[in-house]
């Protein structure tokens, strides 16, 4: 089986963790603040406030922002559940608009629509999905004209860029997840990234606590801090990333000319400007299921980034949200199928892949 995801795990990060373990400083601390100043720096950002997931990051970031109950925020139905889920943490109320039919990311057409319809929304999240970003023209011109606030989920985006920019440094914050998974890990981790001060400093205390000073706490804040052992290990991928980004665009690359002869089979769109990261290598197929049974019987692990829009998952139903139609959304998750394209796989594998895909 050739698994959909492979973390690389090297000497490097062995010795980091090691340094780590035998300091007997486990928890937050130096390894932590040395990881997130670079993870920003890398990003393009002034600040980085290191966190336990990116699902942390997202809520903490929200929060920072001043998002809370009574506030809508728009968001994309095509995405991990975790995006939207944050919205609801805060008390706040996701506002769920449809994805562009040929990038699968969040239409600023739709964006528009909804603020015509309700001029209250305060906050956009965008998911730059599968390390493509958003387009961050329009989505910024928008931002402005309306005087909204951005959040960027950017937990499949480290590293992707637009006119030379990073995924995380557009919004007011952002957050990125190290999930395995991931195109670069801590174990779990996250990250906010942020250009200001004042909101960096609001996050580092409602990740911890809300403390400003040791068992002084000014508001109600949470335990969402990142390890050092975590950090030790990010530390080392993070030395990594552009190699690992580079043999994910050279596997995307790899597939697109092997796939190009196929007229039933979509290959991920990279628009001109713009460096996809290939967190995940997404095709698009008429008959989707009979094509992953194709995948499995033959040894191919896969994914399917998703299988139901997040508006019809059960208790986003129950919250009323099942009743509207996203129909690009809806088509896509019927369609859409996620090949290996990791930074682990040999050529062997890469060839095997493409030879099952083009016998279907
Ligand atoms: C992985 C992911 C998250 C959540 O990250 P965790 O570290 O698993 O909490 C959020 N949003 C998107 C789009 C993701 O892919």
């Amino acid at each position: 089986m050739i698994p959909i995801a492979r973390p690389v795990m090297t000497s490097q990060e062995k010795e980091k963790v090691l340094e780590v373990m035998e300091s007997g400083m486990l928890a937050a601390g130096s390894y932590v603040e040395e990881f997130a100043r670079k993870f920003a720096d890398y990003s393009g950002t002034a600040f980085g406030v290191a966190t336990s997931s990116g699902t942390t990051a997202l809520h903490a970031a929200l929060e920072a922002a001043g998002i809370g109950a009574g506030d809508k925020v728009i968001t994309t139905p095509f995405t991990f559940i975790a995006s939207s889920n944050s919205i609801l943490y805060t008390g706040a109320k996701p506002v769920f608009v449809d994805v562009d039919p040929l990038t699968y990311n969040i239409d600023p057409k739709e964006i528009r629509k909804a603020l015509e319809a309700d001029p209250t929304i305060k906050a956009i999240m965008i998911v730059h999905l599968y390390g493509l970003l958003c387009d961050m023209e329009e989505i910024m011109r928008i931002v402005d004209e309306y005087d909204l606030i951005l959040i960027e989920d950017a937990a499949q985006s480290h590293g992707a860029e637009f006119k030379g920019q990073r995924a995380g440094s557009f919004g007011q914050l952002a957050a990125f997840s190290f999930y395995p998974t991931k195109n670069m890990t801590t174990g779990e981790g996250g990250i906010i990234l942020t250009q200001q001060e004042e909101l960096a400093d609001r996050a580092a205390r409602l990740i911890n606590h809300g403390q400003s000073e040791r068992y002084y706490h000014d508001e109600l804040g949470y335990n969402y801090r990142m390890t050092n052992l975590a950090a030790a290990i990010g530390l080392a991928q993070l030395e990594r990333l552009d190699d690992y980004n580079a043999k994910r665009r050279a596997n995307a690359k790899f597939f697109d000319e092997a796939f190009a002869e196929l007229d039933w089979l979509r290959t991920p769109l990279e628009p001109t400007g713009y460096r996809h990261v290939y967190h995940q290598y997404t095709v698009k197929v008429p008959r989707r299921d009979q094509f992953a049974a194709h995948l499995k019987e033959n040894g191919i692990g896969y994914g399917i980034h998703y299988p139901l829009p997040v508006t019809e998952q059960p208790f986003y139903k129950e919250l009323g949200y099942g009743k509207v139609d996203f129909p690009v959304t809806q088509k896509l998750c019927r369609e859409v199928v996620s090949l290996p394209v990791h930074p682990a796989l040999t050529e062997m594998e890469l060839t095997t892949i493409a030879e099952v895909v083009k016998s279907f």
